[in-house]
């Protein structure tokens, strides 16, 4: 049995699309724990094979009940007409580039990536033979000078990890499209919950769900959205392959996430932009916020997202001032996921952008002093208080 929620809003959505029921009637989605599905008779198993109809499964690394309640629900809050459940944010990253693209074709991408999707970018990619040509991705005439009648992708983080550069979807899909290519947007920051990307242009939009999805730091997953044929043509068929495929156990917790995703985006935005607006000229070299005036693509943000989302990021000005900062903290823990009902705080030049030269960290605006935080769903005067406690110890 299966609801339909075509149409309604997007809490309602959230709580009740893709949903489908046993024959017992449950309330909460059922996780069902199995690889596989027993046929009938030796007949059944060949039509099954041959012809999968819908609520139909075969094996859990090309669909499970469970997960597919999972990947419609995104979908439906996504205003995508389908999605495949990925085992990380990364296997959808780098299962929706590889699904899509082969040897000799070329991608444009923005410079300003999370780290592994920079490895998988300028590393993998390149090993089979496709060119990348990255870009400031928030110049438009880059975009425009680098797309070419062989460009075959375009690739960026809709809100940058960690620098919070805003990309402008709209604008460089009109680009992208005129060309040819197809647009492959990361919209970590941006959440399913503030997230108008497919309508914005995009082909393929890609989740971690570890972040804001899960929202409450237990598990990995992710998730590759967009039109029904793309994702139930070369994308499944080359995640179901070559083996991405997110476990039943992530995808109930995911789903059960999604319920409650849209409560807790908007409460960590609405406080994440309070200790913006605090934090502002009180000590600090710069506080990067989209929902701030001052940062250079809040316009933008505001058209695009409606908020600047549940990540700040602080410049402290050194290296020595970051790490005294956070040694300071005593509520926001110190750790390197975000969107977690936890607040968290990442030094990037020595953790998940440490590997990066010197050079390349200064062109990403990692600087030495630069922390990534995430807001959680701790009362907002308590975080304050324990910020300014690490602004007094700079
Ligand atoms: C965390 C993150 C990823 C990778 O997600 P995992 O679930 O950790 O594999 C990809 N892109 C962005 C922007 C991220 O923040």
């Amino acid at each position: 049995m299966t609801k339909d929620t075509a149409g309604r809003g997007r809490r309602t959505q959230a709580v009740h699309a893709g949903t489908r029921r046993s024959q017992w009637g449950e309330v909460s989605e059922a996780m069902f724990l199995t690889q596989g599905f027993v046929y009938d008779s030796a007949e059944a198993a060949e039509a099954r094979f041959t012809s999968l109809g819908e609520d139909e499964f075969i094996y859990a690394r090309y669909g499970n009940p469970t997960v597919r309640m999972f990947e419609d629900r995104l979908a439906a809050l996504e205003g995508a007409e389908a999605g495949f459940a990925t085992a990380s944010g990364m296997a959808a990253v780098s299962g929706a580039l590889t699904a899509m693209l082969k040897a000799g074709d070329h991608v444009v991408s923005a410079r300003a990536l999370f780290g592994s999707c920079l490895y998988v970018l300028e590393e993998v990619l390149g090993r089979f033979g496709v060119e990348v040509t990255f870009v400031d991705g928030t110049d438009l005439a880059q975009w425009e000078e680098a797309i070419r009648p062989d460009t075959r992708a375009v690739f960026f983080e809709s809100v940058s990890n960690p620098g919070l550069e805003v990309v402008d979807i709209e604008a460089v899909s009109a680009l992208a499209h005129a060309a040819g290519a197809m647009v492959i947007v990361d919209n970590v920051f941006a959440t399913p919950v503030f997230s108008r990307a497919i309508e914005q242009g995009a082909d393929l939009v890609v989740y971690s769900a570890t972040k804001h999805i899960d929202g409450q730091g237990r598990g990995l997953g992710g998730a590759i959205l967009g039109r029904e044929e793309v994702i139930r043509g070369p994308v499944e068929t080359y995640m179901k392959h070559t083996g991405g495929s997110l476990s039943p156990f992530n995808a109930w917790m995911m789903l059960k996430g999604l319920e409650t995703l849209d409560l807790r985006v908007r409460a960590q935005t609405a406080t994440a932009q309070h200790l913006a607006e605090a934090l502002q000229g009180g000590g600090l070299e710069r506080v990067i916020y989209p929902g701030l005036e001052n940062h250079p693509q809040h316009a933008l943000a505001m058209r695009q997202m409606g908020c600047g989302s549940t990540v700040l990021a602080l410049d402290t000005g050194s290296r020595e001032a970051a790490f005294r900062f956070l040694n300071a903290l005593e509520i926001v823990v110190i750790s390197n996921n975000l969107g977690d009902a936890k607040s968290i705080a990442t030094h990037p030049a020595s953790t998940t952008h440490s590997r990066l030269p010197d050079a390349q960290k200064a062109t990403l605006g990692i600087t030495p002093g630069l922390i990534r935080l995430s807001v959680g769903l701790e009362d907002p005067e308590d975080l304050l208080g324990d910020l300014q406690r690490g602004l007094a110890a700079i």
